[in-house]
């Protein structure tokens, strides 16, 4: 997947060459090119901001310097995404209609956002990464580019497969542990030092379903809608879950 991602602060992107992300783009599975939208103004000392029209607070990034940038990507041809507090908040369904796309390009606003003319003349999704509002869309970008490529065939190995994570299960993750058996007196639970995978993977089960049901009690009602085709023990943990109280 390639990703075009345009900015005034593209100094904020090296997290993206880092752990996991890095690797990808190593392996050649994501390709990300952060554009400085600056070197696109045709203004004196390459302004690209200006008071909006009808006043108010603040500033507005001005269509010019974005139009010229988005003609020089070749934009007209690419999935366009504008990080804004007004788009539709993204979820797994949004993350896997985005990793189908060869070419992605990602706006980033800043200050009061940019010239509505720039949304109008092109093809852009609104994304948001939530009910809250940033100084900037360089961190929702990087937030939606983490999340997405993380699915991306071969970018996390199977053994980490991203399906069997918090939400995406339709449950949140058990509880795990690793070295030292006992820290400081507390110690791992012993059905996983037990080496039978049966029980394991039942007790996991069985702390998904609980903490699940505790934290976020509208997930775990709909997993237990589309429990159909479940196999019988599932289905007993998660009666015996959904009668349990509190603990
Ligand atoms: N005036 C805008 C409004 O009320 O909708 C908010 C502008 S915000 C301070 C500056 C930029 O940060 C936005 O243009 C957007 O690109 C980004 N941004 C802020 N919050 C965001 C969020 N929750 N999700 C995605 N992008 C966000």
């Amino acid at each position: 997947m390639n990703v075009d991602i345009l900015t005034l602060f593209p100094d904020m992107f090296a997290p993206l060459s880092m752990s996991m992300i890095g690797r990808a783009q190593q392996k050649g599975l994501l390709h990300v090119n952060v554009v400085n939208i600056r070197d696109y103004s045709t203004e004196k000392r390459s302004r690209t901001d200006d008071a909006p029209f009808g006043g108010g607070p603040g500033m507005l990034m001005m269509a010019q310097p974005i139009f010229d940038c988005l003609e020089a990507l070749d934009g007209a041809h690419k999935k366009l995404i504008y990080m804004s507090p007004r788009g539709r908040v993204i979820d797994r369904a949004v993350l896997e209609d985005l990793v189908r796309e060869e070419d992605l390009l990602i706006l980033c606003g800043h200050y009061e956002g940019v010239d509505q003319r720039v949304l109008d003349a092109w093809d852009f999704t609104e994304l948001s990464i939530g009910d809250y509002v940033l100084t900037g869309g360089e961190l929702p970008a990087m937030v939606l580019v983490d999340a997405a490529a993380r699915l991306i065939p071969g970018v996390l190995s199977s053994r980490e497969g991203a399906l069997g994570e918090s939400v995406y299960s339709g449950l949140l993750e058990y509880p795990q542990y690793t070295q030292p058996r006992d820290f400081r007196g507390r110690k791992v639970p012993e059905v996983l030092l037990s080496g039978d995978h049966g029980k394991v993977d039942a007790w996991r089960l069985e702390q998904a379903l609980r903490i699940t049901k505790e934290k976020r009690p509208a997930l775990f009602e709909e997993y237990v809608k589309n429990r159909e085709g479940l196999d019988k023990d599932t289905d007993k943990l998660i009666e015996y879950n959904i009668v349990r109280k509190s603990e």
